[in-house]
């Protein structure tokens, strides 16, 4: 299974990966499975705002 959560410590910012411009090219990401894995490993953890509409977007899509 792919890690596609990625997990910026300095800003506690949750990425998913491809689905907004931060997570792209940078190697300083923690890799998760799950946005749940990233959150109990850290409790500051919060998904990133444009990661979260992308998301959204794609669930209304199916
Ligand atoms: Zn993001």
């Amino acid at each position: 299974m792919e890690k596609k959560y990625l997990y910026n410590k300095q800003s506690h910012t949750l990425h998913i990966k491809g689905f907004c411009h931060y997570s792209k090219g940078v190697n300083d990401y923690i890799p998760f499975l799950s946005e749940d894995e990233a959150i109990a490993s850290d409790g500051r953890a919060s998904l990133c705002k444009f990661c979260q509409k992308a998301r959204d977007k794609k669930l209304e899509e199916l």
